[in-house]
Formats: C-alpha cells, sequence, structure tokens
C-alpha cells in the first residue's frame, strides 16, 4: 500500500475538495457559466494579494512563466536593474533578464541570510538609472524570508519599480499589494494555494503601467495589455486552464473562510513547531533567524548522505521532503510546510526526519523532536 505525504516547497498536499472541484466534466470557457467562476477566481486572488486597485492575471504556466511575464511586460531592452540575489530563484529573476538583454546589478547576498533594506538604499542612491529591483519573498532555495515591506519603503523612495517573487511567500507571509506599494507580485498554483501546478498569478498595481506602456521587450502570450482587454471580458484572451481555476475556486474559498490573517498565523505557528522540533534533536536551522514559515531548511548532520537518507525515507514510506539544490546539495534538507498543513502534519513530518537520520546512522533519541513540536503546538493556541 503507498500512501504520500508531500513536505516538499512545492508542489504541496491538495485538499480532496479541491481535487473534486478539478475532476468536475469540463464546460467551455466562453460561457457565462466559466466567466463567473473565472471573476470568482479573480476576486479570490485579489484577496490573498491583499489588493482593492490592482488586477490579477491568470497564466496557465509554472511560476517561471508568471516571471518572465514580469520581465517583457515592464522593460526594453538596455534597460538596468537590481536584482536581490541570495539563492536560486533570485538568481532566476536575473537569468531571465539576462536573456532579454537587460543589464543586471547583482546584489549578492550570502546564502542563508535577508538583504539589508539599507543596502537597496545605498544602491539606488549611486546607480540612479535603475529601472526596477527584483527581490523574493521567500527564497525557497535557503529558507529565508525577506522583509518586503521594509524593501518597498526604500524602493519607494527612488522611484523604480519594485517587482516581487511571492510563489511561495503569498498565502503564508502576509503580502500588502496596496498597503506596502508593490508594483508587480508573481504567485504559483502549487506552493501555499493548496493547487496542483500549472498556474501563474500575476498582481499587478496601477502604479506598473506607466513602465508596461513603455516596455518594449518581445511578448505575445504574455502581454498584460492581452490580459487586461480580457478581464474586461471576465475571461482570459487564450484558453484558460478550465480545470485549474476550477479547483482555485474552491481552493480560495477555503483561504477567505479560515481569513488570511488566520493563514498566515498557521503557518507562523506551525513553522514555528517546526523550528524548535528540529533545534530540539540538535540540528542547526540553514536560515537561522532568517528562517520563513514557508519551509525549514536545516543543515545536514555531519557523515551522513542526505540525499540518498531522503531517498530512503520516501521509497520505504511515502514522506517527501527535499535536500538542496546545487551549491547547497548535500549540505541541507528542507521541508516545507505551506498549504494544506496542520498540527499533526508537523508532528508527522518532524517524526520522519527522526527516523530517516536514525536509520541512517544519526545519533538522536527518538521522539524528542516529536516531543517538543507537540508542546509547543499545545502550549501555544492558535
Ligand atoms: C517554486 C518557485 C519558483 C518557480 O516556480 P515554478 O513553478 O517551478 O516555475 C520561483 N520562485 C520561488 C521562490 C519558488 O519557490
Amino acid at each position: 500500500m503507498k500512501k504520500t505525504y508531500l513536505f516538499t516547497p512545492g508542489p504541496t498536499q491538495v485538499p480532496p475538495e479541491v481535487t473534486l472541484a478539478e475532476a468536475k466534466p469540463l464546460i467551455h470557457h466562453r460561457t457565462s457559466e466559466f466567466s463567473n467562476i473565472f471573476a470568482k477566481v479573480t476576486d479570490g486572488l485579489k484577496y490573498i494579494f491583499q489588493t482593492k486597485n490592482g488586477e490579477v492575471f491568470i497564466f496557465a504556466s509554472s511560476g517561471t512563466g508568471g516571471m518572465e511575464a514580469c520581465v517583457v511586460n515592464t522593460l526594453s531592452q538596455g534597460d538596468k536593474v537590481a536584482v536581490v540575489k541570495g539563492g536560486k530563484f533570485g538568481e532566476r529573476w536575473a537569468e531571465i533578464c539576462e536573456a532579454y538583454g537587460v543589464e543586471v546589478i547583482p546584489v549578492d547576498i550570502e546564502y542563508g541570510k535577508a538583504v539589508k533594506p539599507d543596502l537597496l538604499d545605498y544602491l539606488l542612491k549611486k546607480e540612479r538609472d535603475v529601472k526596477a529591483v527584483f527581490v523574493t519573498q521567500c527564497e525557497t532555495s535557503t529558507g529565508v524570508v525577506d522583509d518586503i515591506e521594509r524593501i518597498a519603503n526604500v524602493v519607494k523612495g527612488h522611484n523604480v519599480l519594485l517587482i516581487v517573487d511571492a510563489i511561495t511567500g503569498i498565502g503564508v507571509h502576509p503580502l500588502m499589494m496596496d498597503d506596502w506599494g508593490i508594483d508587480i507580485a508573481v504567485a504559483g498554483s502549487q506552493k501555499g494555494c493548496m493547487l496542483p501546478p500549472g498556474l501563474a498569478f500575476v498582481c499587478v498595481a496601477q502604479s506598473a503601467w506607466d513602465a508596461i506602456e513603455k516596455s518594449i521587450l518581445p511578448k505575445y502570450y504574455w502581454d498584460f495589455k492581452k490580459m487586461r482587454k480580457g478581464l474586461g471580458n471576465k475571461t482570459t484572451p487564450f484558453t484558460p486552464a478550465i480545470s485549474l481555476i476550477t479547483a482555485a475556486g474552491k481552493a480560495l474559498d477555503m483561504i477567505k473562510e479560515e481569513g488570511i490573517e488566520n493563514v498566515w498565523k498557521r503557518h507562523a505557528r506551525l513553522a514555528h513547531a517546526t523550528r524548535e522540533g528540529i533545534k530540539a534533536l540538535g540540528l542547526e536551522l540553514f536560515a537561522g533567524e532568517a528562517s520563513s514559515n514557508v519551509l525549514t531548511a536545516v543543515k545536514s548532520p555531519e557523515g551522513i548522505d542526505i540525499n540518498s537518507a531522503i531517498k530512503r525515507l520516501r521509497d520505504e514510506t511515502g514522506v517527501t521532503i527535499t535536500g538542496g539544490q546545487e551549491e547547497l546539495k548535500g549540505k541541507i534538507f528542507r521541508i516545507g510546510h505551506m498549504g494544506y498543513v496542520n498540527d499533526f502534519d508537523i508532528i508527522l513530518a518532524i517524526s520522519a526526519v527522526e527516523k530517516c537520520l536514525y536509520e541512517n546512522g544519526y545519533k538522536i533519541e527518538l521522539g524528542k523532536g516529536v516531543s517538543k513540536v507537540q508542546e509547543v503546538l499545545v502550549s501555544c493556541k492558535k
């Protein structure tokens, strides 16, 4: 018998209600029935991005497609941008920009550390012709969360666009499009939104349209102007991912019912319990103080082949956690706890980590992490 438990930083677990909504017989997308679903989903997305004035576009793509859309809609060849690079996803912003002939000023941050907003202030004072700043709310490759509110405060003072990869941040950490003055933010379906992969959500504030009008990078499918026109007719310009959008309607209903503030609080509480459980096992958090509520990145203990240990855990028990990527391969492991996650998921995840390490030669007392998690969850009320 095989049962699977995903504790990965995407894809994440999908509630059965959402899967059922996705499995409904297809309807045609040029109908009022679909338009009603589409309009409801768009409203639900505006709620999770905390925007009243902005618009949200839904692309059939993974999150990276949404990132590319941000670049091609706001910039032109030869433009200069600043990119916060503290991990693989910050690096992706830079790679996309460079692919289109946009000049990148890298803001290199040591892996596992958050960017200091003052550093951006200093850079923007020095480099007067920067058009946009690209940041990552939660750098999923390292487990770090950046302070987008303070970053937005700095960037706004320089009259520069702020474009945020909130692909894992959304629905986990607060992200206030309107209140913080973010110009564009991207999210993806398979992280905190409790959906399968396949949708990118791009939230565009009114303040971004001046740059969008001026941008001459090539684009066709990703064109925000086409998307905006479609939105006026409660649809997308090209065939939407009908089943996934229907499923999104259900997932967003669940978020609305819980209340976004409670969703943020739930993640904070569960992430706190995870970190305490990890520490109780004598392990160290890779991102220390900057650890996000999206996932917990942990330094791999010495003398253990973490990747084969993770593979063995998955093969034998169906529990999936992940290792590090590229430079961090073998050095860390990551436990995702975003989206459809509750107290007992954390207990299960920590018990799996214990088993995984124990059976691969790391000396721990079994149950020590689990009992700490229990203790934290019992004492730290919802
Ligand atoms: C997962 C992720 C992405 C990439 O999304 P894809 O859906 O794999 O294209 C980008 N940024 C962050 C922070 C992510 O976690």
